[in-house]
């Protein structure tokens, strides 16, 4: 029978839920259960595709086109498992699908309230299809005490009334600050938001106890004593130096142990089974640092980037390098920033600014030879540069930024020919209108791509609005050596550019950082880096 993880937060944001979360599960796939990861967000936002990056970090998109947070990028790092559609729900998602059925007339005759109406909608999506998997994982997002999540926490309540204690276990993560003037840990903080949780009819079963440095024994005793949790089921969470040693670590603490053994559950753990904490335990290889420089203009937060830094250091991993990852600034970076790089990753992003500052180190790492991997902005800026400085159309640009005689990147509907595609960027809705999600792409044979993915049709994820307009520069850029060495299955919407003539020039209309994992790393940063490490 299926044994529901409830992951609840107290004290204060940031204390690594997530991780914590996606640690979890990759110690219960050791153990050989099966899971479903599934995060449940307190925003009104109805998805994550309308925040921005340098509050929230990164949106991570699910295979199946779901605009989410990136703890969904961590959950399918840790564990390998694919999320879906029915693993991330906001409380606007929430929101918006009860009021959508009080419009219908589902609730004919009923005052529609947040019990039951919220929490029976929240109870379902916890549940759906939960029977296939051993254990599902629920992260509940924010902090106890936020006023938006309080229904998420009064559903988990009441699955637990549901269900029983044989079936559910709730795990509160919580910081256990230190007093340097006192030289003491403080227990206060963890106890009050016990307290908080007691107060909504939730009795935490085990708690974690976040900290940088160990617990004293007697400090342990009073919080199990305070909190009125056993005193083994009280774990401390040492701050990890890197986050694939975080399940380990929370292995040797005993968190696996003490879940399965709450649920009798006995099957043991093989540490080799961690797939990710061992693919990342790989000696580097020293002395020769590879410098990959990231230039992007959402740098006030390095989490904007999340799934892309750890693309490149998985890559690392595979090749036992030693990398040193540059953030250069779009707008602010100099000719010397540039010059000291192996390798340089243009980002994703959206808007006119910043985009002259790629284009210019787009046209740097071309002329030089210096290998580079444009990410879906990054791609369409590599066309415009080409087109611009090697073919001879100055005026070259996209219509996302401006009024262009010449859009060499525009909105499928804007073209003359776009039969079949015309829903995408038609509305004026802004939110889940893009192309989202993996789709396929077929590969020309004996191109660089296709030697380095050794496949012909390969999926990928994707999030944007605009495309190349293949049908009017396509034979321009083939003729002057930037090859579209990969479409859409009918040929229409280029994929992949690569140079000719350069050790590594790929443009991807989609994000490979999407789908890269610790022990599965993407074949294009392995490329990249390793034509990087060739540059040294
Ligand atoms: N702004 C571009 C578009 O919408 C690229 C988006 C991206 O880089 N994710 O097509």
């Amino acid at each position: 029978m299926t044994k529901f993880v409830f992951i609840t937060g107290g004290v204060c944001s940031s204390l690594g839920k997530g991780i914590t979360t996606a640690s979890l599960g990759a110690l219960l796939l050791a153990r050989g259960y099966t899971v479903k990861l599934r995060k449940l967000e307190q925003y009104l936002n109805i998805d994550s595709g309308t925040m921005s990056p340098i509050q929230h970090g990164e949106v991570f998109v699910t295979k199946d086109g779901l605009e989410t947070d990136l703890d969904l990028g961590h959950y399918e790092r840790f564990t390998g498992i694919d999320a879906t559609k029915d693993d991330y729900i906001t409380m606007g998602m929430v929101y918006n699908q009860v009021l959508k059925k009080e419009r219908r007339g589902d609730y004919l005759g009923a005052t529609v309230q947040i019990i039951p109406h919220v929490t029976d909608e929240i109870k379902q999506f916890i549940t759906k299809d939960s029977e296939v998997v051993d254990f599902v994982l629920c992260e509940i997002g924010g902090t106890v005490g936020d006023i938006e999540g309080q229904a998420f926490l009064e559903a988990a309540r009441q699955i637990r009334i549901d269900l029983g204690t044989e079936k559910t276990i709730f795990v509160h993560l919580t910081l256990i600050p230190y007093m340097s003037t006192s030289g003491e840990t403080k227990t206060k903080p963890t106890q009050h938001s016990v307290k908080w949780l007691q107060s909504l009819g939730i009795q935490p079963d085990l708690l974690l106890c976040r900290s940088e440095r160990d617990i004293e024994k007697n400090a342990l005793a009073k919080i199990a004593l305070f909190c009125n949790v056993p005193q083994k089921r009280v774990i401390i969470g040492r701050t990890a130096e890197d986050i694939y040693q975080v399940p380990l670590m929370y292995h040797e603490a005993g968190l696996d142990t003490e879940v399965c053994s709450y649920f009798n559950m006995k099957n043991n753990v093989n540490l080799n089974n961690i797939k990710v904490s061992v693919a990342s335990r790989k000696e580097k290889c020293g002395s020769n640092i590879v410098k990959i420089g990231i230039v992007g203009k959402y740098l006030e937060l390095k989490d904007a980037y999340k799934s892309l830094i750890e693309a490149i250091r998985h890559a690392g991993f595979a090749l036992n390098a030693s990398l040193e990852i540059h953030y250069l600034d779009s707008e602010k970076y100099t000719k010397k920033d540039l010059s000291i790089l192996n390798a340089i990753v243009i980002a994703g992003g959206f808007g006119h600014r910043g985009a002259e500052g790629k284009i210019n180190a787009i046209q740097y790492a071309r002329e030089n030879k210096v290998p580079l991997l444009g990410i879906c902005l990054g791609m369409q800026l590599s066309v415009i540069e080409f087109l611009r400085h090697v073919v001879g159309i100055p005026k070259a640009g996209s219509t996302e930024f401006e009024k262009t005689p010449e859009p060499a990147i525009g909105l499928i509907t804007e073209w003359e020919h776009f039969e079949g595609y015309k829903t995408k960027g038609s509305t004026q809705q802004k939110g889940g209108t893009m192309r989202l999600g993996a789709y396929k792409c077929e590969l020309k044979e004996n191109s660089l791509v296709a030697q380095l993915y050794n496949h012909h049709t390969i999926q990928e994820r994707h999030r944007h609005r605009y495309e190349v307009n293949k049908e009017r520069y396509g034979a321009q850029m083939e003729a002057n050596g930037m090859i579209i060495s990969g479409t859409s299955p009918d040929g229409e919407l280029p994929e992949i550019v690569e140079l000719k003539n350069h050790p590594f020039f790929v443009g991807v209309q989609f994000h490979p950082e999407l789908k890269s994992r610790p022990f599965e790393p993407h074949p294009l940063f392995v490329g990249l880096l390793k034509a990087g490490m060739d540059k040294i």
